[in-house]
């Protein structure tokens, strides 16, 4: 039963600059995932555009006193504008949900009320976090002053566009900068919606700027436009690299990049089975394996993993696939074609090295771009399947004999984003936690629980810097020390 008719929504275009919407030259196609029909094609954004946006933007700073407003000002501000987020919850959903891979349902209640409630997280560090006063003789003073950036160049993300956009914008803007954010071209629509919101919720015109297009265009355009003070990026490890090259040849700045992950999944002999099945479940199948930190990789004490694995194919085989507009929700698509056979072409590689498909290890027969959730057996370290992050609903499966073992699988050559470990032992739980190489490590669960306090961002290719805690919000602050003589 669907929640609404995809052919029905009206969907935002153009690039949004200072206020406006504005159109530009090119056009990308954009598709639903769900069942491939055409969507509002997008401009592609081009150096002039992106210039454009920029002055927007620093105008914006010049003009609003943003920065130099009262902490309270831009507090009370944000507050507005997740209140207006709140409150258009359902039109930013089925934007969302019509060319994303996100079930309306859940980019209601999971992406835009969370959204909202990050922005109204980081709008509070506005009139609380400050400098400080350091120790120094009594014939001097010393202090560290904070300031914006100014400028800040923002890159998303298609796996959860507002979410991503949410915590890019909540901290940069809190901490009195302005933005100009490159959505994902797969997935445009959502936040120049969410920008629009904001002005009509009385943030200064050009505050926030949406400009569009791919990213060899646009994306490279924004990193390396001389206006643009910081660049927050998260992404492929592919990408992040390219913009550090970029960076580094075109005039160096400060950047942030959430990046790739490819996270170990350890459950010891001890563990309540059927939890660790549960959450191993919900580490690759949410949004059909389409997350940074999916649990893409498990780790079974050789004792329990034929009771675990038949729990795990029983799990996987439930789930039903459901177009993304269904009111309830189903297992997701994946984004396009393109990234389907993506994963196809891993899944046999891995084959070809000797893995198993012990369930899945393909599409679902129905139209749109669905994969079964699939579980790989038989794989060696060297296996395309345990090396490359997927991004689609496929998991190895490896045993191993004791704790050194499967802390020698857990660690992995490029990405070190998040793990989860499981067992009832507390002590090895620690011991295992403090040693394994990751930006995360959740405990006899998986995934986040609405605890924005907790920074995000891996160890490793997996990026630098945090995205979400305090942590961003002074990302997005740079500090002056000051000494006086007295
Ligand atoms: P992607 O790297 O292909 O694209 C991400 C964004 O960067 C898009 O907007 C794209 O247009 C732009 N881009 C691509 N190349 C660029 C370049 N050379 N210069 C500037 N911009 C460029 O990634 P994707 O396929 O959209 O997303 C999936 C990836 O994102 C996965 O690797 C996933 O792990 C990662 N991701 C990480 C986190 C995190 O917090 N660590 C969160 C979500 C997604």
């Amino acid at each position: 039963m669907p929640a609404f008719d995809p052919s029905h929504i009206a969907l935002p275009s153009g690039h949004f600059i200072g206020g406006a919407y504005v159109e530009g030259p090119g056009a990308i196609e954009v598709h639903a995932p769900s069942d491939g029909r055409r969507l509002t094609p997008i401009p592609n954004g081009d150096a002039d555009l992106v210039d454009r946006a920029v002055a927007a933007a620093r105008g914006a700073l010049d003009r609003s006193g943003w920065a130099g407003c009262t902490p309270r000002d831009r507090l009370r501000a944000l507050h507005a504008w997740a209140a207006l987020i709140e409150a258009e919850a359902e039109t930013l959903a089925r934007i969302e949900a019509v060319c994303s891979s996100r079930p309306v349902a859940q980019a209601r209640t999971g992406d835009v009320m969370v959204t909202a409630e990050q922005i109204r997280f980081f709008a509070e560090f506005a009139d609380k976090e400050g400098g400080r006063t350091v120790p120094t003789s009594d014939k001097q003073m010393g202090f560290i002053d904070e300031a914006p950036y100014g400028v800040v160049g923002a890159i998303t993300p298609w796996n959860f566009p507002i979410s991503m956009a949410g915590w890019k914008l909540g901290p940069a803007l809190a901490a009195g900068n302005a933005v100009v954010l490159k959505p994902s071209e797969m997935t445009p629509y959502s936040v120049l919606y969410m920008a629009e919101l904001a002005q009509r919720a009385g943030l200064p015109e050009g505050l926030i700027n949406i400009v569009l297009g791919d990213g060899p265009t646009t994306g490279a355009a924004l990193v390396e436009h001389p206006g643009v003070d910081k660049v927050s990026f998260t992404g492929s490890t592919r990408a992040g690299g390219q913009i550090m090259e970029s960076i580094a040849r075109t005039g160096i700045k400060p950047m942030t990049l959430e990046l790739g992950g490819k996270s170990p999944m350890v459950v010891f002999a001890d563990a309540d089975l059927d939890l660790a099945a549960e959450c191993l479940d919900r580490g690759i199948t949410p949004n059909a394996g389409q997350f940074c930190v999916a649990g893409s990789r498990i780790l079974v004490a050789r004792e329990i993993a034929e009771a675990l694995a038949e729990k795990l194919a029983a799990r996987f085989a439930g789930h039903q696939p459901a177009a993304t507009w269904e009111a309830e929700p189903g297992f997701s698509p994946i984004i396009s074609e393109r990234q389907l056979g993506r994963i196809e072409s891993i899944v046999s590689a891995a084959r070809d090295h000797g893995a198993e498909v012990l369930c899945g290890g393909g599409r679902f027969d129905r139209e749109g771009s669905f994969y079964r959730p699939t579980l790989l057996g038989g794989v060696t370290a060297d296996n395309p399947a345990v090396t490359e992050e997927i991004f689609g609903p496929v998991a190895t499966f490896q045993t191993f004999e004791n704790e050194e073992e499967a802390l020698r699988l857990a660690a992995h050559p490029t990405y070190g984003l998040c793990a989860g470990v499981f067992t009832r032992d507390l002590s090895r739980a620690l011991r295992v936690t403090r040693r394994i190489e990751a930006g995360t490590v959740w405990v006899n669960r998986y995934g986040r629980s609405r605890d924005h306090i907790l920074p995000t961002g891996g160890w490793k290719a997996s990026g630098l810097g945090k995205d979400l805690g305090r942590e961003a919000y002074l990302a997005n602050r740079r500090t002056k020390s000051v000494l006086i003589d007295l």
